[in-house]
C-alpha cells in the first residue's frame, strides 16, 4: 500500500457519491485521484478539506488516463488529517489567497513529478497565513507567487532600475513603474522606450517586500508594504506570470474575488 502526505487542491463530485480530486503530495507531486464514496464516507472524515495536510493510503494499481504521459487516476483507500491549518478556511482573505495558491499550483505543477521544494513552500505559506492577521494574506500570496516564479525560472529582476541601474534605496520618489515584458521596473526619473511601461505604479515598500520574499523563508518576512500596496503588486505579478509562463495567459479566477474584498 502506498502512503503519501498531501493537500487537496481541487475536488469535484463525480456520479453523486465519488470525488475526483487533484492532490499535491510530497512524494508524487500533483496527481489525480478518486475517492469512492468520498462525499459521505467516514473513511475520509475531514481529510479531504482544503488547506489541510492529510496522510493518504492509495491503491498501487492506478487507472491509466493517458499512455503518452504518466497521468493516472489513483484510487484513495483512506485518509487521516495530519496538521490541521484551520485558520485559512475561516477568513475570507486567507481563503481567497489560499484558493489563488491552489489555482496557481494546478496550472503550473507538472503532473506526477515530485516538487518537494514547492510542497514545503505551499505548506509554509499556509502556516504563515494561519499565524498572521487577515491583512497579511495577500502579502504571503505575493511572496508565494515570487517563489513560484523563481522555481519556474521566471523571477522578475527587482533589485535596480532597468534603465539607470539605481538601487531601490537610491531612487527618487516613493513609486516605480513596472515593465511587464522585461520582468523589471524603472524609476520615475527614467523614461520607458516605446511606451512599454504599464499604466500603474508600484510602491517602493511593495518592491522591498518582494526582494525580501525572494531571499527569505516565507514565515520570516517582516513586511513593510500595506495590503493596499500589495493588491497593486498582485496585479503586476499576474501580468508577469501571464507574460512569462505558458498556460497562465488566462486571468486567475480566484484573484478577482480577492481584489473585490474591501481593503483591510
Ligand atoms: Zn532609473
Amino acid at each position: 500500500m502506498d502512503r503519501d502526505i498531501g493537500f487537496v487542491l481541487k475536488s469535484t463530485a463525480y456520479q453523486e457519491r465519488d470525488l475526483i480530486i487533484s492532490l499535491f503530495t510530497e512524494k508524487k507531486g500533483k496527481i489525480s485521484a478518486i475517492a469512492r464514496n468520498g462525499v459521505q464516507s467516514r473513511r475520509f472524515g475531514g481529510s479531504l478539506d482544503f488547506f489541510l495536510a492529510s496522510e493518504f493510503e492509495m491503491d498501487p494499481k492506478s487507472i491509466r488516463l493517458a499512455d503518452a504521459t504518466d497521468e493516472a487516476l489513483i484510487q484513495l483507500l483512506s485518509a487521516q488529517p495530519k496538521h490541521s491549518i484551520r485558520g485559512v478556511a475561516k477568513s475570507l482573505e486567507k481563503l481567497s489567497a489560499g484558493s489563488c495558491m491552489n489555482e496557481l499550483l494546478l496550472r503550473t505543477l507538472p503532473p506526477s513529478r515530485a516538487a518537494v521544494e514547492m510542497f514545503k513552500l505551499y505548506s509554509n505559506a499556509l502556516t504563515a497565513m494561519d499565524e498572521n492577521e487577515d491583512s497579511r494574506a495577500i502579502m504571503i500570496l505575493n511572496a508565494f507567487i515570487l517563489k513560484l516564479a523563481q522555481w519556474l525560472g521566471v523571477q522578475p529582476a527587482l533589485t535596480r532600475c532597468a534603465s539607470c541601474s539605481k538601487m531601490l534605496t537610491e531612487i527618487d520618489g516613493e513609486f516605480v513603474r513596472p515593465i511587464v515584458s522585461k520582468g523589471a521596473w524603472i524609476c520615475m526619473s527614467c523614461k520607458a522606450e516605446g511606451g512599454e511601461a504599464t499604466r500603474f505604479t508600484i510602491s517602493r515598500p511593495a518592491i522591498a517586500d518582494a526582494l525580501l520574499a525572494m531571499s527569505s523563508p516565507i514565515r520570516k518576512i517582516e513586511w513593510v508594504g500595506s495590503s493596499v500596496e500589495h493588491r497593486v503588486f498582485l496585479e503586476y505579478l499576474e501580468q508577469h506570470l501571464a507574460f512569462f509562463v505558458a498556460g497562465m495567459d488566462k486571468e486567475l479566477s480566484s484573484t478577482r474575488f480577492l481584489k473585490s474584498l474591501p481593503p483591510l
